[in-house]
């Protein structure tokens, strides 16, 4: 288990041992913290036929369906964009048929703000009388877009986020490369975020972007030409741009750097609208950044 999240699953643990545990959970955390593995851990270990305190056995017959992924009472439902009710239907279906394994029965709905009204309400009969030794571990990033119908259904979990040093010891036990502290900064809550930021074979590094920036800075290049060399990395050059403005301010924030943050955060809504002209809006951008710099 993670370092920051280890606390909390021995809390739920101790519950499952002591029958205390509530048949709903809504697992609540910002995306990257580790919600899924917590969640997926949590499932494991309530199937487990010979659980030792927080840990799985790993031999039973459960342990071993669960490592290849085949477990007939775990359940999972996903969507990056939207949970559909016949997802919620056909879950549920699974769900009341008897447990393969004479055991728990585990359904996991990752992303749960996406489900659909309709979904959620396909859900709620389940959520309030569940079947015998059934157990619904919901998790999400976004609790505010939940039915307050959902909500009041279940348990609400929300995890504890690391400190700065605890996502820093951790990321350099998975990541050896150089780490800049300002960059950890960014995604402090967020470990694995930040080590999948890290990882990602990155074509456009933060080095190109500051040597463009100097370039730009120093009147070799213009904002335009530079946005339509950066256009097709226009997530990267926003996160730099966040990046370079935090450096910018060690003391205190200073209305242009402010200014530059506002409108870099207000260009990422942009860029997610289909049919938006790109090099325009980092144009905007870059001229904005340059201002910062002669401020
Ligand atoms: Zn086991």
């Amino acid at each position: 288990m993670f370092p920051w999240l280890d606390a909390s699953f021995k809390q739920l643990s101790h519950r499952i041992t002591t029958n205390k545990l509530h048949h709903a959970l809504l697992i609540q955390g910002p995306s990257g913290l580790g919600k899924a593995s917590f969640t997926m851990q949590l499932g494991q270990l309530l199937l487990c036929k010979d659980r030792q305190g927080d840990k799985v056995c790993g031999q039973c017959q459960s342990c071993l369906l669960n490592a290849a992924n085949t477990h007939p009472d775990l359940h999972l439902v996903a969507s990056d964009k939207q949970i559909g009710v016949d997802q919620i239907r056909e879950a549920i279906k699974k769900l009341d048929s008897s447990a393969h394994m004479s055991g728990a029965k585990v359904l996991i709905i990752y992303h749960a703000h996406t489900m659909t009204e309709s979904s959620a309400n396909a859900l709620l009969k389940t959520l309030e009388e569940p079947t015998a030794n059934t157990f619904l571990l919901l998790t999400t990033d976004k609790p505010e877009r939940i039915l307050a119908t959902i909500k009041s259904r279940c348990e609400k979990l929300a995890l504890p986020l690391p400190d700065l040093d605890t996502t820093l010891a951790w990321v350099k036990t998975q990541y050896a490369g150089e780490i800049d502290i300002n960059f950890v900064k960014l995604f402090s809550a967020r470990p694995l975020a930040l080590l999948a930021e890290l990882q990602e074979e990155q074509k456009f590094t933060y080095d190109i972007f500051s040597q463009g920036l100097q370039a730009l800075l120093q009147g070799q290049t213009n904002s335009m030409q530079l946005a339509m060399d950066w256009q097709d990395s226009a997530d990267k050059v926003l996160k730099w741009t966040q990046y370079w403005a935090r450096q910018q301010c060690t003391e205190q924030m200073s209305e242009s750097v402010w200014q530059l943050s506002e409108q870099a955060i207000k260009v990422t809504q942009q860029l997610r609208n289909p049919g938006v002209n790109k090099t325009l809006l980092l144009t905007a951008l870059l001229n904005k950044l340059a201002l910062v710099k002669a401020a």
